[in-house]
């Protein structure tokens, strides 16, 4: 395959860590391909869209992009549109017949987007690598070009400095009712230990401090004889790595070997993120989470008891199909008891090809999906303002991120100082002000006053 050399890329991304991480790795192949990253849309040769498919949102933002495109493409003919991610694996054809779309590649396909894009710019025929099966387990030989992929285009993250993500484990099959992702993402499949301890150490090499493990149940990770807890046992010996976070936990089956690696091992985060999705068993029973909510708090109250300082944060879908006020009710209890430091909260959007869309009426009326959501959020900002307000004389360790967006002045500025933002080990946000060159080092900051979603502080 002849490298095309000098050709620009832009790449947009929309959606959740796992696609962000999957941008930056598709960056990376791409620029040691000889491509040339651009941010000017009217110079660029190629754009790449990382897709979500998770709520319709999602979907209907992409859509509006490749509108704009169509203009774009007017000017310049040439230009080679991929659309890659779950909405690729999702819509497959539907998306190839796109007028603006040259290329759709699946979330399991990304090693071979590079090829795509020369075959397109080399043919200009239309370009697809979809799991036609996507419920089938990958093939060996794709679970490993995958591996590879990982392996040589993870780098710290641009916007992070010091910091990475690290997919320790590919898909689900947890299938909960209302969700699209073990439909675009695949089975679950662990990745080999032995390779992401490699991947974690060669990002020590480059700087990183921080990683992230990525997985959408990372509990469950099992391969062979080696379980979650394990791997972050072994994680925990890489010389210089520093801080060890990870997303997302399911609340089934929870190892309590995960809660005594956090006390055990200095490394280990203790930050939980563990979605409940709702406080009504009946609700919790019709999106076949497999738990109740007292089986649920059994497992906050445990993490709580073994960890005291733990930050725990939620996810809740309001407006599930047949949601009454009392389930809704239930939810807010919930949210009372887990005393979250954070939740997430999504108006529950009908996705096809999912049980609950086949099966369920989406009959909770938007305004009040809104409302409930409004609702559950001014309950969490309670909490939220409790728990951050607490912190308030104390002095917490953050790994700086870089300079704060405009959403955190808050602090009168100085002109010979900027303001930075950094997160603590519990994952809370701290802003300050400091110098720019902070970025990526860990920093003490005095905590000198809090609202819900920040704490103000000195170094
Ligand atoms: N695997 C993780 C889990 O189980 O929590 C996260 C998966 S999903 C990408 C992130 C969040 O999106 C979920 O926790 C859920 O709250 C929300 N979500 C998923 N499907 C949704 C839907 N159909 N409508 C609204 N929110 C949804
Ligand atoms: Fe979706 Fe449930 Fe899997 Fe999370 S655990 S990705 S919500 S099916």
């Amino acid at each position: 395959m002849a490298v095309i050399m000098n050709k620009k890329f832009l790449v947009r991304s929309f959606g959740c860590q796992m696609n962000k991480l999957d941008s930056s790795l598709v960056v990376n192949s791409f620029t040691q391909s000889g491509f040339e990253l651009t941010e000017d849309i009217g110079a660029t040769d190629v754009v790449l869209v990382n897709t979500c498919s998770v709520r319709n949102h999602a979907e209907e933002r992409v859509l509006s992009m490749l509108g704009h495109l169509k203009h774009i493409k007017k000017t310049n003919p040439h230009l080679i549109v991929a659309v890659f991610g779950c909405m690729a694996q999702r819509r497959k054809e539907d998306l190839l017949n796109h007028p603006v779309v040259n290329i759709v590649c699946g979330p399991l396909q990304i090693p071979q987007l590079v090829n795509l894009v020369n075959n397109a710019i080399e043919n200009t025929k239309k370009q697809k690598a979809v799991s036609e099966n996507i419920r089938h387990k990958p093939l060996p030989k794709s679970l490993a070009s995958l591996d590879d992929f990982e392996q040589d285009y993870d780098s710290v993250e641009e916007h992070l400095p010091a910091q990475a993500f690290v997919r320790v484990m590919h898909g689900c099959d947890n299938f909960c009712s209302y969700c699209v992702v073990p439909y675009v993402r695949g089975p679950e499949v662990s990745r080999p230990p032995e390779k992401i301890i490699t991947q974690i150490k060669k990002l020590v090499d480059t700087g990183v401090k921080q990683v992230t493990l990525l997985g959408q149940t990372v509990n469950s990770y099992q391969h062979e004889n080696m379980s979650f807890a394990d791997l972050l046992y072994e994680v925990s010996k890489i010389d210089g790595l520093e801080w060890i976070k990870f997303v997302t936990c399911y609340p089934r089956d929870f190892d309590e070997r995960i809660f005594k690696a956090m006390i055990d091992l200095p490394k280990i985060c203790r930050y939980l993120h563990i979605p409940a999705q709702s406080g009504s068993d009946r609700i919790l029973k019709a999106m076949n989470r497999g738990y109740t909510a007292e089986q649920y708090l059994e497992i906050i109250y445990k993490a709580k008891d073994i960890v005291p300082d733990i930050a725990v944060a939620g996810d809740f879908i309001v407006g599930f199909p047949s949601e009454t006020d009392e389930d809704f009710q239930k939810t807010v209890e919930l949210v009372q008891k887990a005393k979250y430091k954070n939740s997430f909260v999504f108006k529950y959007s009908p996705r096809p090809g999912t049980r609950a869309n086949e099966k369920l009426a989406d009959d909770v009326p938007n305004e009040v999906k809104k409302q409930r959501n409004i609702d559950l959020l001014a309950v969490q900002e309670k909490i939220s303002a409790e728990i951050n307000q607490a912190f308030v004389g104390r002095t917490l360790k953050v790994m700086v991120d870089g300079v704060s967006k405009k959403g955190h002045l808050d602090i009168a500025h100085k002109k010979e100082h900027t303001q930075l933002i950094g997160r603590s080990a519990g994952d809370y946000i701290v802003v300050f002000d400091g110098l720019a060159n902070l970025a990526g080092q860990f920093i003490d900051v005095n905590i000198t006053r809090a609202s819900a979603l920040t704490l103000f502080g000195k170094i």
